[in-house]
């Protein structure tokens, strides 16, 4: 196991951020160059890891261990990759990979097989192909690039050491990867499957996290005679209807409360006091039209509700269809994104009487930006 890792940390990444370098952003609970630097070490298959960067005082503070050997960078990326492959020299390595620490992704799988390649080859390198298509310009001419023409580079790429090192230490250009200088000296890559996860990040949008809130919504209104019943929008025949100052609505003002608590903005009072005129008899969809306009404006999606309705009757089972045919409607969900339960009370109390009907709701929203 004479293998080397390399990881090339010392970029600015002005194009993410000017404050701070890229790297040492969080992603996934840990900085991005964490990533490399744990599959690296977890791996087992290399002596040593090296990093090279121009922060090893933020570096110093993350990561503890005897395998690791933080190196200073030179002011491009080739030169930090040729200050690396000359720090290397006195350990006489067979096998060296190098990496942008830029690209957080890469599988143990990857590295599985870029060391199994590299048993026949002097250099390994994954590429993948374009999703987009690509033109080309010469002298203010445009071209059409086949996409399967168009090969991708990703790292790690994985090198014979010697090999590697002897065209780099003649090399005066600068480079984007070290394929480049394989193909610029006529020497043979193999090209290995590379990983679309394995994708560089270059702005921020490249890290977003979605984040997942949830919410809960509980109501519960009196039965009264010479009132309509709604529930979750719809008219059910019944003897009583609910009281209230609006329709009394209990499955729509549980949802409405639920996604005021998952959007951590109070409760449905606080939006339609029940002493203000303007709010009399209204109807529970227009109530909760506003709510869905937030969540909307402020970029959340509702990945699914779950709902419980506690009464005697009506019976739930007869219902259930319709109910959640209407919450689909009037929340733009699929119908298989709600779930309605029915639950008696085994005729205890007011709810088992068949004077009041209660409701409760768990709602699940996330945000994308
Ligand atoms: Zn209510």
């Amino acid at each position: 196991m004479n293998n080397y890792f390399v990881i090339l940390a010392a970029g600015k990444g002005k194009r993410f951020n000017k404050d701070k370098p890229k790297q040492f952003f969080t992603y996934k609970n840990m900085s991005i160059i964490e990533h490399s630097i744990q599959k690296s070490l977890e791996s087992g298959f290399f002596k040593k890891i090296i990093v090279v960067t121009n922060n090893s005082n933020i570096l110093r503070k993350l990561i503890n261990s005897k395998l690791i050997t933080i190196i200073k960078g030179g002011k491009e990326r080739s030169d930090s990759s040729l200050i690396a492959l000359k720090y290397l020299k006195k350990f006489n390595p067979k096998n060296v990979f190098i990496h942008d620490a830029a690209r957080p992704n890469f599988s143990f799988k990857l590295l599985k097989n870029l060391l199994r390649n590299l048993k026949k080859n002097k250099a390994v390198v994954p590429i993948v192909e374009s999703k987009d298509s690509i033109k080309y310009k010469i002298s203010n001419k445009i071209y059409n690039l086949k996409k399967k023409n168009a090969l991708l580079t990703q790292t790690p790429q994985a090198f014979r050491y010697k090999n590697l090192y002897s065209i780099a230490t003649k090399n005066k250009d600068k480079i984007s990867d070290e394929a480049t200088l394989f193909i610029n000296n006529d020497l043979k890559i193999k090209f290995i499957k590379g990983e679309n996860q394995n994708k560089k990040i270059t702005f921020k949008d490249d890290i977003i996290s979605p984040k997942t809130y949830f919410g809960i919504g509980f109501d519960i209104h009196r039965l009264i005679k010479n009132k309509k019943l709604y529930l979750g929008g719809i008219k059910i025949p019944f003897h009583s209807g609910l009281k209230g100052h609006s329709d009394g609505d209990v499955i729509l003002h549980s949802i409405i409360d639920a996604l005021l608590g998952a959007l951590n903005k109070k409760d449905i009072g606080t939006y339609f006091p029940s002493n203000t005129k303007k709010f009399k008899n209204i109807r529970s969809p227009n109530m909760l039209r506003p709510i869905l306009e937030m969540i909307k404006k402020q970029n959340y999606l509702i990945n699914n509700l779950d709902i419980n309705l506690i009464c005697e009757r009506p019976k739930v089972t007869m219902y259930r269809d319709r109910i959640i045919k209407s919450l689909s409607n009037l929340l733009f969900l699929d119908k298989n994104q709600i779930n309605l339960k029915g639950k008696t009370v085994e005729k205890l109390g007011l709810i088992g009487k068949e004077k009041a009907i209660a409701c409760e709701v768990i709602i699940s929203i996330t945000r994308y930006d």
